[in-house]
């Protein structure tokens, strides 16, 4: 049992001033695998007060001094690989390989990238007529989802640091362990005290607090449209400034010279790697309608090598869903989606041989119509939908038609076809052909995929204030 029942707050763990407590549900065996203290407002007035009083002189740290702080975090980080892994697999469910090749290495990326970026980073600028100062926006609450344990903290920590902005982090309830391990490594590289604390509790305690807190001058979301919303509302009774990592719905446009198989794999690597609960998954297939039943043959051929099971057994690519809601959640979109469209393959129910565990079943619907329900609103689990388009105008049309904006995805050969299509899609990050994942790429959403940008120097921007200074003495 992994408990933690005390905070993080100017420096050290201290005991909350509640006494309620949080369950951590491991969703693989639907047992309690730890619990967390449900922090108070007055847990999260101290950890404000510690962010304000080091904010002159962290503000003020020189760039050397950030960049040694950053590589102490990426060798803890380092040196707790194992057991990070491991956690994430027992409190989110994602199978062992895919904590070790997807969530450790983009927890640590970001880190690592900030070094990067920081070291190349300008925080004034003469421009003829003035002089361009960049400076710490002030004290900056960071609130995070489940869905990647360490992947969004660690962007938003990493920049912040970079940008000289103390924090208050509140990570998901549902996965706060990894979030823990995290503070420990930071506690280890030495900040300053008060420039890194965490606060567990809920969402609507310690979350609505940050977002309504006169002191915090910057709230840096990532998780729900819903709650997004509710967070503007409650940043503007202080005029903060907000940025916000939102849902998605992404069209992945396969073109008609595309290996079917490639584009197959695609299609189900997005929704089977995390169970589908990634908010750039691209869960809207769009082909060619000539190519649709070689397609469909590919997709029910190829769907049973990325096996549903127990994320700490071996060859296991689909762990469980989060928790017991998200599981009815995504029952619910497979129960309307039977009634909207064609059922391909998968369907609602746990799997075989699966009763314990909030598994599901990696679905695929075909012959949907793009303003059906299951291919307009994100369902956040392991379902996608086979939509048909009859040329390439029209399939960026149906790509584009949507109200979100996070991501789309390319997969074809024609250089000229693959362009073109990358920079019709209104979203904040294309794919073209599966390409590696770049750190220094901006991460965010057009539309009500949101607001703002993270990773790399686009991420450290938002934790900075801009200022221009007319007349400054030259030294
Ligand atoms: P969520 O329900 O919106 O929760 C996200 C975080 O907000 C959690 O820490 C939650 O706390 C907290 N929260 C809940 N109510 C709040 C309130 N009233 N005020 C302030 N904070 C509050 O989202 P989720 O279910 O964890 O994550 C799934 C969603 O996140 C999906 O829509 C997905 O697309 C989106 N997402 C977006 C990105 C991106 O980068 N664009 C990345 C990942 C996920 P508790 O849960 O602890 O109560």
């Amino acid at each position: 049992m992994r408990n933690q029942l005390k905070h993080y707050i100017n420096g050290e763990w201290i005991e909350s001033t509640g006494s309620r407590v949080i369950e951590v549900i491991n969703p693989a065996t639907e047992e309690v695998m730890g619990k967390i203290s449900s922090g108070t407002e007055e847990d999260l007035d101290k950890a404000v007060k510690a962010a304000r009083s080091v904010f002159p002189a962290f503000s003020r740290s020189t760039k050397e001094e950030r960049i040694e702080w950053l590589e102490k975090i990426v060798q803890g980080y380092e040196a707790r690989k194992e057991e990070l892994i491991e956690v994430m697999t027992d409190e989110l469910g994602a199978p062992l390989s895919v904590s070790e090749e997807v969530h450790y290495p983009m927890g640590v990326g970001h880190f690592k990238q900030a070094i990067e970026s920081l070291s190349d980073y300008s925080f004034s600028e003469d421009r003829g007529g003035h002089t361009l100062l960049k400076e710490s926006i002030g004290v900056s609450g960071l609130i995070t989802p489940w869905n990647f344990p360490t992947n969004q903290l660690s962007t938003k920590i990493a920049s912040a640091i970079a940008a000289g902005s103390p924090v208050i982090l509140k990570p998901a309830s549902k996965t706060p362990f990894a979030a823990i391990i995290v503070a420990e490594i930071i506690h280890e590289a030495g900040l300053p005290k008060g420039a890194f604390n965490l606060v567990n509790g809920s969402g609507s305690v310690i979350g609505n607090g940050i977002s309504s807190h006169p002191d915090i001058d910057f709230v840096s979301f990532t998780g729900s449209g819903g709650v997004g919303e509710t967070i503007m509302q409650k940043a503007a009774e202080t005029k903060k400034k907000v940025a916000l990592e939102l849902g998605g719905k992404s069209p992945v446009v396969v073109l008609d010279d595309a290996n079917v198989e490639e584009a197959a794999k695609t299609a189900i690597s997005h929704i089977t790697k995390n169970t589908g609960q990634v908010c750039s998954a691209g869960t809207r297939v769009l082909i060619p309608e000539s190519m649709k039943e070689e397609f469909e043959q590919k997709v029910v051929e190829l769907l049973p090598n990325y096996p549903v099971g127990d994320p700490r057994k071996e060859g296991v690519a689909t762990g469980p869903l989060v928790s017991k809601d998200q599981w009815e959640t995504v029952q619910s979109y497979i129960e309307k989606g039977e009634k909207e469209a064609k059922l391909l393959v998968g369907g609602a129910g746990k799997p075989e041989g699966l009763p314990t565990g909030y598994y599901a079943k990696p679905t695929f619907f075909t012959d949907v119509s793009n303003d059906s329900v299951i291919a307009q609103e994100e369902i956040f689990g392991p379902v996608s939908v086979i939509i048909t388009y009859s040329d390439v105008e029209d399939a960026i049309e149906k790509a584009n038609d949507t109200k979100y904006g996070l991501a789309g995805y390319v997969v074809g050969q024609d250089p000229v076809q693959l362009s073109y299509v990358a920079s019709s899609i209104r979203a904040g990050r294309i794919v073209v052909n599966n390409a590696e994942t770049d750190f220094n790429g901006p991460f965010g959403g057009y539309k009500e995929s949101g607001i703002g940008r993270e990773w790399g120097d686009f991420g450290i921007e938002e934790y900075l204030e801009v200022k221009s200074v007319h007349g400054m003495p030259k030294s």
